[in-house]
């Protein structure tokens, strides 16, 4: 029987839309079927961290991205936490990117999930490889050891069956392929009902005119021990959402939102609501992504409350991890243990995740509220409250995901692939590449080849010679730069890197190496 397609993509999300296009740069081509015709006009998954711009940069829709976001950098797009209620004189600001900004390529952005998913459609469209099925809901799958079949009914009730050699579901929290293909997940579940209520609101805007470059607001309240009560805002008008604990029962009909925003925000305030809709927070992960020929990633992998903006950020490192892999393997360079690695790698940095920042959040703010109170005592309340804000960058800084303890990179011993890490300049195994000008003046980003990068900064030939050699022999893309160990590249801090194809740092050092060994344990030999 012949096939359809090399992937077949469950889920056009941003992690499904974004994988179509990064396979189909890397020459695969894809199926993709997605239940809805249009990106659902909830106002989610809106901060984008300056690595998700670099995987938007990489699929050439960084500008399209940036046009389509209602607001502006120049507005601000930083965020503020308050105690109590949004207007309460005790607030700080929270969540500010720029201070890990110099270790990336672009700036961050801000943007509704709805615009983010139509950029990547309009670029999918672009793209020969990918064909797109809108209308289609994944009803069942099978796998074999040839390949994998999925079996899909339409909006007019037409079935039909699409069959190709991997399959990755990207179909979100309550993934069809996670249950049909029998991956258990790990769930910490919190008994706790959320709204998420999308509104309007001319007066929320003069209310808190005062916080200025501000887009998201985060109000910490005792009662609530430890939970959050979000309000974001969807353009620089009138448009936003909010999420917060609501009681166990709460319905569209037994509850008045009204009311309760105007006791988080702590005054009047006149507003019309365009969604109300609920969820029950946890924090889910899947204990493997992948079983056989079938993968998951992004929601569907991993899910939790909204709680610092891991969510869709998380699933497009999933994908761009994955994609490099699956084309390896699809075109004869993969070593037998690559796939396993997208698991290794990935599943490990969301547990970390979740433990040392999620839950943390929670954690922490809980011990805070439990602990300190101005109406009790207003000197202590006000020297911790001082100390939280001192530490706010903190979360930013030691966000950094990394695949050191991976079995594909020469990582130090003992070391674990974790979100947990330090913003470095000096290139280290299984770390992001930090960007640094070249002396031509262009960027390394700029330079790096859809494969595999050396970076030679005046290392041996012989070693270079060898990478090359080798790479050749092995079938396994590689581009070689070739500059000096001066001005700014000496912050690398080695005069031979080896950067993969999702721009994570394979190998650092000084030579001569042994490129054979280098390049097969990158490749998952
Ligand atoms: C209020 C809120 C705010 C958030 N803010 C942030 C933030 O600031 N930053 C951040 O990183 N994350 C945020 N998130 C999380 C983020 O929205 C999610 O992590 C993101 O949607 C995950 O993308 P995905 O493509 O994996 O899944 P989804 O967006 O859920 O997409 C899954 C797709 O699969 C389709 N599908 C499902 N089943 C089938 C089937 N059987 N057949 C065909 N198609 C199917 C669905 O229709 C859907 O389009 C927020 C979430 C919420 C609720």
């Amino acid at each position: 029987m012949g096939l359809d397609a090399q992937v077949i993509i469950v889920g056009g999300g941003p992690v499904g839309m974004g994988l179509a296009v990064e396979l189909a740069q890397r020459g695969v081509s894809s199926v993709l079927l997605e239940r809805h015709f249009e990106p659902q006009p909830i106002p989610k998954g809106q901060n984008l961290t300056q690595r998700s711009m670099e995987h938007f940069r990489a699929w050439g829709v960084e500008e399209a991205i940036r046009k389509a976001s209602p607001i502006p950098v120049s507005f601000g797009i930083g965020g503020l936490t308050a105690y109590r209620t949004l207007l309460s004189p005790y607030h700080y600001d929270w969540y500010q990117r720029a201070i890990v900004r110099p270790f990336y390529v672009c700036d961050n952005e801000r943007l509704p999930q709805y615009e983010t998913e139509a950029a990547l459609r309009a670029r999918a469209a672009e793209l020969p490889q990918i064909e797109t099925f809108f209308g289609w809901t994944a009803q069942s799958i099978t796998q074999n050891d040839s390949g994998v079949q999925v079996e899909a009914l339409s909006r007019d009730g037409e079935r039909r069956i699409w069959r190709a050699h991997y399959l990755v579901g990207c179909d979100g929290a309550r993934s069809l392929i996670r249950e049909e293909a029998g991956i258990t997940q790990t769930r910490s579940d919190h008994d706790i009902r959320m709204v998420l209520l999308v509104f309007h609101s001319g007066d929320l805007n003069k209310l808190i005119a005062h916080y200025k470059g501000k887009s998201f607001f985060n109000v910490l309240h005792p009662e609530l021990d430890g939970y959050w009560r979000f309000f974001g805002r969807v353009d620089t008008g009138e448009k936003w959402f909010f999420h917060a604990p609501v009681p166990a029962g709460t319905t569209q009909e037994n509850f008045d939102f009204h009311a309760y925003l105007e006791s988080v925000v702590g005054a009047p305030f006149e507003c019309s609501f365009d969604h109300i809709g609920f969820w029950d927070l946890r924090i889910a992960v899947a204990d493997d992504y992948r079983k056989g020929r079938i993968f998951i990633a992004g929601d569907a992998a991993h899910s939790h409350p909204p709680y610092g903006g891991y969510g869709i950020n998380t699933g497009l490192e999933d994908i761009r991890n994955l994609g490099w892999k699956l084309a390896a393997q699809l075109q004869g360079w993969a070593g037998a243990k690559l796939l396993a690695s997208y698991s290794a790698e990935r599943q490990p940095v969301f547990v970390s995740t979740a433990r040392d920042f999620i839950q943390s959040f929670i954690d922490s703010d809980r011990a805070f509220l439990r602990a300190h109170d101005p109406q009790k005592d207003a000197a202590d309340f006000e020297r911790a409250w001082a100390g939280r804000a001192a530490q706010v960058g903190e979360e930013i800084r030691s966000f950094e995901p990394n695949y050191e303890g991976s079995p594909l990179v020469f990582g130090p011993a003992a070391a674990t692939c974790s979100a947990v890490g330090e913003h470095e300049f000096a290139a280290r195994a299984g770390h992001h590449l930090a960007p640094q000008p070249l002396s031509t003046g262009r960027g390394v980003f700029d330079e790096l080849g859809p494969g595999f990068t050396l970076l030679s900064l005046d290392g041996d030939d012989a070693s270079v010679a060898d990478f090359e050699q080798q790479a050749k022999a092995m079938h396994i893309p590689l581009k070689v730069i070739r500059d000096h160990a001066t001005g700014e590249r000496q912050a690398y801090a080695a005069r031979l890197v080896l950067i993969r194809p999702d721009d994570f740092v394979a190998f650092a050092g000084d030579g001569p190496v042994n490129a054979k060994d280098i390049l097969a344990r990158a490749t998952g030999a």
